[in-house]
């Protein structure tokens, strides 16, 4: 005997199928952001007053944030991050995005510091189909360098940063006005996901830099005694003079500040002065 179902006649055996589907909880898929910025807020408070290292054993050993990767650009400073992390973590995936566009020496460098830490590299290419169709003579830089940025950097990070749920940069607060109201924990706004970007070395000053290089014997960038103090991809770095903003280096001539998968900072959070900063 049939009843109506949906507006036909149905079978017992229908209705059967029907009373199954009925009873099955349903399964919900959150598609929402991992992290709102009230838990940024919360994870810089929780962490005001604490150094560096005890932050970074703190959130590797708890399992506080999830999947975490280091994204490094193996330039000039980035060798401090690369030895806190990996003396605390060497499993800690450290992702490079090779634009195929940087210096040799820099490449020798990254070569170098995997070797001598024990990092776990994850060397990112862009996708040759993107470089063949919107870069084919490799100029792309000279007219449009924010497209360039998104073909070599922006489309790889994206794709390899879905496994994660935060990621780690090596920006300080003291490296140009853009930056200097970085905080430690923020939200990762490059796309909708919801990501966490950590930034242990947020509040670290130049003063500070220094020493931690002469006591664990970090080699240095070769650029940076060449007058590079801040080395992106060759053909958007420049020379820097003395006094001048270390970052000014990067796409002079351009207002471009970040490469599309940093967003300049320039005010505080509101957050009761965890994320102020101290220098
Ligand atoms: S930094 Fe310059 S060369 Fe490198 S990806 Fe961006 S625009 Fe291209």
């Amino acid at each position: 005997m049939g009843r109506i179902l949906f507006g036909i006649c149905a079978t017992v055996d229908d209705m059967t199928i029907y009373n199954k589907i009925a009873a099955r909880p349903i399964d919900a898929i959150n598609t929402g952001p991992r992290f709102q910025p009230t838990d940024a807020v919360r994870l810089n408070n929780m962490f005001r007053g604490r150094s560096t290292n005890e932050m970074l054993r703190s959130i590797f050993s708890d399992n506080l944030i999830g999947e975490i990767a280091l994204v490094s650009s193996f330039g000039a400073e980035s060798a401090v991050l690369l030895h806190l992390v990996s003396s605390i973590d060497k499993n800690i995936p450290v992702i490079f995005l090779d634009t195929g566009k940087h210096f040799s020496e820099t490449l020798a460098y990254r070569d170098l510091l995997v070797e001598r830490f024990g990092l776990n590299l994850i060397n990112l290419n862009p996708e040759e189909s993107d470089v063949e169709k919107q870069d084919g003579n490799g100029l792309r830089w000279s007219f449009d360098p924010d497209g360039c940025c998104h073909i070599r950097k922006v489309l790889p990070l994206e794709k390899e940063m879905a496994k994660y749920d935060a990621s780690i940069s090596g920006r300080k607060g003291f490296q140009s006005k853009t930056r200097n109201a970085l905080p430690r924990f923020e939200i990762d706004t490059s796309d909708a996901h919801g990501r966490l970007k950590i930034n242990p070395l947020a509040d670290w000053t130049k003063e500070q830099l220094d020493p931690y290089i002469t006591e664990y014997d970090i080699p240095p960038h070769p650029l940076v005694e060449q007058g590079y103090p801040s080395i992106g991809c060759s053909p958007c770095t420049s020379k820097v003079a003395e006094g001048e903003d270390p970052r000014s280096g990067r796409w002079k001539g351009w207002d471009k500040v970040e490469c599309g998968i940093h967003e300049p900072v320039s005010a505080p959070l509101d957050d009761d002065g965890a994320n102020d900063p101290i220098f």
